[in-house]
């Protein structure tokens, strides 16, 4: 028989194919080490996985439901639309899935700190809550530039019990707040660990992040079974690190009668600066310590970005989604803020639900791909989060 997949990837440098690894400084090379072996021994033990479970269950609010879209899958006329709850977590989107798992993680290594850097907020809240659950100390670095631009987050952040550290130099947004809570995170490698909002970094991040979201599909194919006593025929998530989307692939991948679709933001357009197409528009390169497929500038330095949802504009991509995509096991859709945009207004309207504009990416998407199938076909998206941060936005943007 065939290893099955998830046992197969990373190998144990960390690589999925050519892509992953860890490319980081001298001195980072040991506390990553003691991070993954903690993670190597803790992961399999009954008492990780109980408590994991428990504040699942009686504090986050998993699991989380699917949910049928009948109206818009009426509206589309095609292939029936479900919808993975991911928005009814705690705080409001996945990031819980992976930040409860790394405190926890944290708590084990006797860590009293956990350190690391976001740029709309939502990584920062989700590990503030974490922390202050667990009583330990939180410390968020966030480029000048978001800070102003995400006042509420940073609110959040600062109720919550965090500290908020602005990164003044450069362009002072997410590139800076990496450099800046890394070179805090070096200062005091004893005392505190650092936690990462995405599958990506250098390994063993993005295997532990899938980890950690994979609870997405595992739940997700028993619940989807019991609705239609089958296999969901698509699957769709928004990508931006790639997080949500890898936790609702990965207990299908082995799955091949089921099709993955990431979804990227074509933002404004084409050219370079208009998007965050990385599997796309990118090429090969290594930032932020790890080896994929990136979007870069003339002189080979990740490029500038755009999209509406401020969640997913990531120059970068995780590499288990270039390792997937090469491999021909993944698809990428496209959406543009526009449709995005759309997609936000009409599941609002038709289902009840405000979705983040990062997750309406891949509620557009699949509108555009129910209407290509017939209506015995199913397509599950991945609802990441719900949308009460982007209201002001939305409506002051794009008025209704
Ligand atoms: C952060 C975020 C994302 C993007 O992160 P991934 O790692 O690509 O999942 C998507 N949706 C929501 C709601 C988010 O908060």
């Amino acid at each position: 028989m065939r290893k099955p997949y998830l046992k197969s990837y990373p190998d144990k440098e960390g690589f999925f194919g050519e892509f992953g690894g860890s490319y980081i400084p001298e001195e980072l090379i040991k506390p990553f080490e003691e991070i993954k072996k903690a993670y190597e021994e803790i992961k399999s033990t009954p008492k990780f996985i109980e408590e994991l479970k428990h504040v699942r269950k009686h504090y986050q609010g998993r699991p989380t439901p699917i949910s049928f879209a009948r109206n818009l899958s009426n509206f589309c006329g095609g292939a029936k639309i479900y919808l993975k709850r991911e928005d009814l977590n705690h705080t409001g989107a996945h990031k819980l899935n992976h930040c409860m798992a790394e405190v926890i993680l944290a708590k084990h290594l006797g860590k009293k700190k956990v350190i690391a850097e976001t740029g709309a907020g939502q990584h920062g809240v989700a590990l503030a809550t974490a922390a202050a659950y667990f009583n330990l100390e939180c410390e968020i670095h966030m480029g000048e530039v978001d800070i102003k631009k995400e006042y509420p987050n940073v609110v959040r952040m600062k109720i919550l019990g965090a500290k908020v550290i602005p990164a003044t130099h450069g362009l002072k947004t997410l590139k800076e707040a990496v450099d800046s809570a890394f070179e805090a995170y070096l200062k005091d490698t004893d005392n505190s660990i650092y936690c990462i909002g995405s599958v990506v970094g250098p390994h063993p991040f993005p295997m532990m992040i899938r980890d950690f979201q994979s609870i997405i599909s595992i739940e997700a194919k028993e619940q989807f079974f019991e609705l239609e006593c089958k296999l969901p025929d698509n699957i769709v998530a928004c990508v931006g690190g790639g997080s949500n989307a890898i936790g609702i692939f990965s207990s299908f991948i082995d799955e091949e009668t089921v099709n993955l679709y990431g979804v990227e933001p074509m933002g404004k357009g084409e050219k370079i600066g208009e998007h965050s197409a990385s599997l796309t528009y990118g090429e090969e390169g290594i930032m932020h310590g790890f080896n994929s497929i990136m979007l870069k500038d003339e002189k080979g330095e990740p490029a500038a970005v755009h999209s509406v949802a401020s969640g997913i504009d990531y120059p970068s991509v995780g590499p288990e989604h270039a390792f997937l995509k090469t491999q021909n096991r993944t698809k990428v859709g496209l959406c543009t803020d526009k449709e995005a945009v759309d997609a936000f207004y009409k599941l609002s309207q038709m289902e009840g639900i405000i979705p983040a504009l990062e997750s309406a990416h891949a509620v557009a998407y699949a509108m555009k791909l129910a209407k290509t199938l017939p209506k015995d076909k199913t397509i599950l998206v991945n609802l990441s989060g719900r949308g009460d941060k982007d209201i002001d936005y939305v409506i002051q943007n794009y008025p209704l």
